[in-house]
């Protein structure tokens, strides 16, 4: 429980309704998609920059972990509180400040939903290119902290690079602001850059920003079944040799399909479809017509069963349903979902598909593996029991030797999701100590307390 004081102090800063510390709003705050929970001491409103420069000084001064959230939907425990913190829940700071179709760029607080803000764009013929599958309900400042992406991002790339400047608060209360309103710019150290995907361990974030670019005038689907994982992977490659890229292209693996198919959503994908790839084209109507014959010509191949275009809405719908049914077909096949997130470069994609078959065998474990093929991003999802301790030593074993094949692979350990609480004991995998103790100097730098987001993206 917070201190009468310090809760007064805080009342009086933000006002009345806007620090929460009874029992099921401690409980609603206290975690993420993850499974581990930890109730913070109060979860604060703020509604201004002011009120969050006020808030980490008043945190500074007692030492006062604080956690930022958007939506909380993030995988990695990102948002979780640590013992004793306070959650700064950004919901209320959801104003967009300027929308400015002239300079293709709009400034947004942080509780802004991220799909908001691409409906808005799209109003002047523009778009907001990053598409996290949560779009409907996460927030921006969510996105910039952990670098959200999505589908479009092979082409269009992840939220690092739609954003033109950020205004932030640092551990001690001093404010920030990096970047500019321009498309270029040489002036200084690019901070911008180095605080998105700080996942809240360096400043909390209170304006952005973001650059937008024109809507395609159209975009068309693709579905492609294979009869093998490794021909798909192959034909990923393939499309990613071609001059023009994809709006998305997307590979589900055989062991998803096989999950589909028993929650009865397969229903048009050949008998013995065992891996799918789904690729889209965007631009002007002519442009999609010729980029489609491109794609389909690269993708069609060894072991290709099956090709399916549409440009209809219908259609596009009708060919994305088997994948838009695979997060619930997934929840069918055990209670838990440990979910990696790991890129490799795409050439080394099959291989990784092939690692991750004979680790489903070896640790005898169901594996289901989707996502961003055409960044090398797979989402590798290893089905347990949380109460059966004997699969979860399993468990554990099979996620080391993934990241160590990863990392073998020239990859790394996320893509998009990012490090939270949950992936900081495999860094040092990856980064030497001069790496690691570089990165802990940077965010004393930023956070000369400690109070921002401790136990997340570092391991301790
Ligand atoms: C169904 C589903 C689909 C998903 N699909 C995708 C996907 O396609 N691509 C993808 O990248 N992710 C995806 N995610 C993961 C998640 O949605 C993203 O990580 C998203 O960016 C989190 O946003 P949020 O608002 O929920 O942030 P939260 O989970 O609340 O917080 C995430 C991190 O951001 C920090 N943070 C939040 N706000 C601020 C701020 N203002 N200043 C500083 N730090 C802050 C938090 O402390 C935390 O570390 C998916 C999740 C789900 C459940």
């Amino acid at each position: 429980m917070l201190a009468d004081d310090l809760r007064a102090e805080f009342i009086a800063l933000l006002g009345a309704g806007r620090l929460h510390d009874d029992i099921d709003t401690l409980a609603l705050y206290s975690h993420d998609e993850t499974p581990r929970h930890c109730p913070p001491e109060a979860v604060l409103f703020p509604a201004s920059h002011d009120h969050v420069v006020g808030i980490v000084k008043i945190a500074a001064r007692e030492h006062l972990p604080l956690t930022a959230r958007g939506a909380g939907s993030g995988n990695v425990g990102g948002a979780m509180p640590t013992p004793g913190s306070l959650v700064v829940s950004f919901e209320c700071m959801n104003r967009i400040l300027e929308f400015d179709p002239d300079n293709r760029l709009m400034v947004v607080e942080p509780g802004v939903v991220t799909d908001d803000i691409d409906k808005l764009a799209r109003s002047a013929g523009l778009m907001y290119a990053p598409d996290p599958g949560s779009g409907a309900y996460c927030r921006i400042g969510g996105n910039l902290a952990m670098n959200a992406a999505g589908p479009r991002c092979v082409k269009y790339g992840a939220t690092r690079d739609h954003v033109l400047g950020l205004r932030a608060v640092l551990g001690d209360g001093r404010e920030i602001r990096s970047g500019s309103r321009t498309t270029k710019y040489a002036t200084a150290y690019d901070l911008t850059r180095l605080l998105v995907g700080s996942e809240g361990t360096l400043a909390l974030i209170t304006e952005a920003t973001l650059k937008l670019i024109p809507a395609p005038e159209q975009v068309a689907s693709i579905r492609v079944c294979y009869t093998s994982n490794a021909d798909a992977c192959r034909a990923v490659e393939r499309v990613m040799r071609l001059p023009a890229l994809p709006y998305a292209l997307e590979f589900m693996d055989g062991r998803a399909i096989d999950a589909i198919r028993e929650y009865g959503a397969a229903t048009g994908l050949p008998a013995d479809t065992a891996a799918v790839l789904m690729v889209e084209a965007d631009g002007r109507a002519d442009e999609v017509a010729q980029r489609l014959i491109q794609f389909e010509r690269a993708l069609s191949g060894p072991g290709m069963i099956e090709i399916q275009s549409g440009f209809s809405r219908d259609e596009i719908v009708r060919l994305w349903t088997a994948r838009k049914s695979l997060s619930h077909a997934v929840k069918k096949i055990a209670p838990l979902k440990i979910n990696e997130d790991v890129v490799v470069p795409v050439s080394r994609l099959a291989e990784l598909v092939q690692a991750i078959d004979a680790l489903a065998s070896k640790h005898r474990l169901p594996i289901v593996s989707f996502g961003h093929a055409g960044n090398g991003n797979l989402h590798v999802n290893l089905m347990v029991h949380h109460d059966d301790t004997e699969e979860m030593a399993r468990a554990r074993a099979c996620r080391l030797e993934l990241v160590t094949t990863v990392l073998g692979l020239g990859g790394s350990l996320s893509g998009e999701h990012g490090i939270g609480s949950e992936k900081r004991q495999f860094l040092p995998l990856e980064f030497d100590p001069v790496n690691i103790d570089f990165m802990r100097q940077l965010k004393a730098l930023f956070d000369p307390i400690g109070i921002l987001n401790p136990g997340k993206k570092l391991p301790d």
